[in-house]
C-alpha cells in the first residue's frame, strides 16, 4: 500500500511516497481504511525534528475510514465500522493499525471529512475553553490565528459559552472566516505596530481574561502584555517558532497573572475521556452548533504541499490527505 513515509528530519520535500507492506491488525488492533487523514502542525514539527522522532516513520497522527479487519479480542468492533482516532500511527497512509482502544465512533450526521475536522483540533478547543480556561459569560478573550484549524473551533466554542473572542489573523479573507465563527474584533496583526496596545483600545484599557496563543514566538510577548490582572495566558502552540525561556518575575510585573502550555493529550488520558471528549465534540457537529471549515484536500502525493502551505500561513480551517 502506498504511505508517506519520513526517513531524515527536513523540509517538506522529506515527505516520500512510498509503497510499504500492508498492515496486518494483531491481538486489540483494527485495520483501518483511511478516508481522511488529518494534516495537523504537529506533523509538521515531527517532520522538521522540533519534535525528534525514530526514523523512519510513516507521517500523521490523525484520520477516519471504515474497518476493513478486526484483530482477537475486539469484541464490539465489526468490518465497516466507522472510526476516527488521533495517535501517531502513521495516518498518512492507505490503511493503518489502530488499537481499538483508541478508536471512537463516528456518529451517522457527522461525515469522515468532519470527523477528522473536529477530533484533534475539536478536542483541543474544547479542553482549553472548558478545562485550562473555562471560559464564562462576559469574559473577552484572545485568539491567535483565528482562522486556522484549531483558531475556528476554539473561536466559535468560546463565543457558544459566552465570551468575547477578539481574533488576530494576517488577511483580509482570514478576518471574515474569524467573523463568521463569532470573533467580535478582528486585529491584522501584521498590520498594526504595537498588538497590546491594540487588544488594551478593544477592552477599555482593561486587557483580556485569556490569551490563547498558538502562534508561539513572535506572539508571546504581546499576548502577555495583552492581558488583565491575574489573566492566563494559554500558549499552546509554536506555529512561529518556540518562545525562548521567560522569567517568572515578569508573570508578577503584569499583573499576577498566569503561564501555562498544556497539550491535547494530557486532556484524553485513557479510553473513557477520549471517547467523552470526542462524542462531546461530534455532537456539536451533528446538531450544527459546530461549523468544520474543510480548508483544503490534497491527494497523498501532495503531502510535501499541504505542509508548506501550512507552515508559509496560506492555509484556513482543516487540511485533509485524501488516499
Ligand atoms: P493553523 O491552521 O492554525 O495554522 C497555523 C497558523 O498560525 C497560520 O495559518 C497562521 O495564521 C499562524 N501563524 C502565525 N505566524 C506563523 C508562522 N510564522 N508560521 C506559520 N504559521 C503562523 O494550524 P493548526 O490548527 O494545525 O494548529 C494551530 C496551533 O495549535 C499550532 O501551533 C499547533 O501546534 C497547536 N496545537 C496545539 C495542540 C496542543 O495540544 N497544545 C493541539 C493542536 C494544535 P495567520 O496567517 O492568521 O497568522
Amino acid at each position: 500500500m502506498r504511505a508517506v513515509q519520513v526517513s531524515e528530519h527536513g523540509g517538506p520535500e522529506v515527505l516520500a511516497l512510498v509503497d510499504v507492506p500492508e498492515p496486518e491488525p494483531g491481538p486489540g488492533e483494527l485495520l483501518v481504511d483511511v478516508s481522511a487523514a488529518g494534516v495537523n502542525f504537529i506533523d509538521t514539527y515531527q517532520r522538521s525534528g522540533l519534535y525528534p522522532m525514530e526514523l523512519p516513520y510513516v507521517a500523521g497522527m490523525e484520520g477516519a475510514g471504515r474497518v476493513r479487519a478486526v484483530g482477537a479480542g475486539t469484541a464490539g468492533f465489526g468490518v465497516g465500522d466507522r472510526v476516527a482516532w488521533t495517535e501517531q500511527l502513521g495516518s498518512y497512509a492507505e490503511a493503518v493499525v489502530v488499537p481499538a482502544d483508541k478508536v471512537v465512533a463516528v456518529p451517522d450526521a457527522v461525515s469522515d471529512d468532519h470527523a477528522v475536522g473536529a477530533l484533534l483540533q475539536g478536542m483541543t478547543a474544547h479542553f482549553l475553553v472548558h478545562d485550562t480556561f473555562p471560559v464564562s459569560p462576559g469574559d473577552t478573550v484572545l485568539v491567535t490565528a483565528a482562522a486556522g484549524g484549531v483558531g475556528l473551533l476554539l473561536t466559535q466554542m468560546a463565543t457558544a459559552r459566552g465570551a468575547r473572542v477578539i481574533g488576530t489573523v494576517s488577511t483580509a479573507e482570514k478576518e471574515e472566516l474569524a467573523r463568521e465563527a463569532g470573533a467580535a474584533e478582528v486585529i491584522r496583526y501584521t498590520e498594526v505596530d504595537d498588538l497590546a496596545a491594540a487588544v488594551r483600545a478593544a477592552t477599555d484599557g482593561e486587557g483580556v481574561a485569556a490569551a490563547f496563543d498558538s502562534v508561539g514566538a513572535t506572539t508571546f510577548d504581546s499576548s502577555l502584555a495583552s492581558l488583565r490582572r491575574r489573566g492566563m495566558l494559554v500558549l499552546y502552540g509554536a506555529a512561529s517558532g518556540p518562545v525562548p525561556p521567560v522569567d517568572p518575575q515578569r508573570l508578577n510585573a503584569q499583573g499576577s497573572v498566569f503561564l501555562t502550555r498544556p497539550k491535547l493529550f494530557d486532556h484524553i488520558v485513557g479510553t473513557e475521556a477520549l471517547r467523552a471528549r470526542a462524542a462531546a465534540v461530534y455532537a456539536q457537529v451533528a446538531d450544527g452548533t459546530l461549523a468544520v471549515r474543510i480548508g483544503h484536500r490534497y491527494a497523498l502525493a501532495e503531502a510535501a504541499t499541504a505542509h508548506t502551505d501550512l507552515e508559509s500561513r496560506r492555509t484556513t480551517g482543516k487540511l485533509l490527505l485524501m488516499p
